[in-house]
């Protein structure tokens, strides 16, 4: 048949679909199509892989069935693993494994990922990071005031888009982890690639390689710093830390935090506290990999409302109904055009519903909502939550 069978897990919930449409209407990738074509949206995605396994009668004796061409893997490849098809779905599909399955059984298959995604794959195995950057200056970040602890409390873990695309963000971690009397360490040349953008693409050899692979690589520098706790600025790295290293490794032994929920910790336990007010209605962006996620809601928000005199405004979808900025999931670096165009829409509701700023806890969200507010001319503050605190507390 085609190209084999499916994944048993991928098959078995092609046939679990009721064809009910609900996830269609919560899909960001239908907001850039007007109502979008069916072949878009997930309802459409999995009838296609329902008919692929199994044809039918009529299929099987003339054999015609459904092909994966290379327009279905386009389609399927259109999709910012934000989660929403999860939550909605009335047959309790487990969409963020499904669709990863899928894409990994695509690339096995040689029908994908992506020309822009392979790229992705050359570039983290030459030099560990997506960016194309040369690795030895992944530690370029570090401010001259990081004070590392051979014994620390916790192991910061940066992420590629914070090391090289976004430091003002690690910077300000350094920041808020002195300011708190935080004993930390941080990995710099020793930190590769978490592996998400090659995960959520389907090239998992490089991640998995019992060799040299991200997993055994990024484990084995946490286990050498006696690592207690990791904390990580980027919603992605939390995720793929979080739940994919687990599937690859097994259960690891130290206790995980986004950055949120560390600084949340930090003002409960009474080591950090907000001096400065805003000054300015700041409104919050869910960013998908640690909200619908992981339900890490309340912890930002908490914060958000801990700054004096906070003006904090809820967006009108918020929570586990945030609309998705558009970045994650391999969408990015293949459709860019539509990944700015979700962050516009994001931007453009931060604005309607009265925020001068609008703050995210993801540095690859906040990049993206950047490019999308000046895209459509908007004039509104993206801001990263770790840099308000840090500009609140030193
Ligand atoms: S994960 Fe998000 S973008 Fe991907 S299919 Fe589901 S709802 Fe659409
Ligand atoms: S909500 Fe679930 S069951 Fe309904 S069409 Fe979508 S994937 Fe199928």
């Amino acid at each position: 048949m085609g190209n084999g069978r499916l994944p048993v897990e991928v098959e078995l919930d092609a046939h679990a679909c009721l064809q009910c449409g609900y996830c269609n209407f919560v899909c960001p990738i239908q907001l850039l199509d007007g109502q979008g074509w069916e072949s878009y949206r997930v309802r459409g995605k999995m009838y296609h892989l329902k008919r692929y396994s199994h044809p039918g009668f009529l299929g099987r004796i003339i054999g015609d069935r459904p092909k994966l061409s290379g327009e279905f893997v386009e389609r399927v490849y259109n999709c910012t693993a934000c989660g929403y098809c999860q939550i909605a779905c009335h047959a309790g599909i487990r969409f963020n494994d499904r669709w990863e399955q899928l894409k990994e059984w695509f690339v096995e298959k040689g029908l994908g990922p992506l020309e822009r995604h392979k790229a992705l794959r050359s570039r983290v195995v030459a030099k560990h990071n997506p960016y194309d950057e040369p690795h030895e200056r992944r530690g370029g970040w570090i401010p001259t005031e990081a004070s590392r602890s051979a014994n620390a409390e916790v192991l910061f873990f940066a992420g590629c888009t914070a090391s090289y695309r976004q430091q003002r963000i690690a910077r300000d971690t350094i920041r808020v982890l002195n300011a708190a009397g935080v004993e930390y360490d941080v990995l710099g040349e020793d930190e590769w690639c978490c592996g998400s953008p090659l995960i959520r693409t389907g090239q998992t050899d490089v991640v998995t390689n019992e060799e040299d692979g991200l997993v055994k690589h990024n484990l084995r520098e946490f286990e050498k710093r006696g690592a207690r706790a990791v904390v990580t600025a980027c919603a992605g790295c939390f995720m793929t830390l979080s739940h994919n290293y687990q599937i690859y490794a097994g259960k690891h032994d130290f206790e995980l935090y986004h950055m949120t929920q560390f600084i949340d910790k930090l003002i409960t336990d009474g080591r950090l506290e907000l001096r400065r007010p805003l000054m300015r209605r700041v409104a919050y962006h869910d960013p998908c990999h640690i909200g619908r996620h992981f339900g890490i809601y309340e912890e930002p928000r908490r914060i958000l409302k801990a700054f004096p005199d906070s003006s904090y405004i809820e967006l009108p979808r918020n929570r586990q109904n945030a609309q998705c900025c558009g970045a994650g999931g391999g969408f990015k670096i293949q459709f860019n055009d539509r990944a700015e165009r979700l962050a516009s829409l994001r931007v453009e509701e931060a604005v309607a519903a009265g925020a001068e700023v609008l703050v995210s806890a993801c540095p690859f969200c906040v990049t993206n909502l950047s490019q999308g507010a000046k895209d459509a001319g908007i004039d509104l503050e993206v801001a990263e939550l770790v840099s308000l605190v840090a500009d609140s507390v030193s």
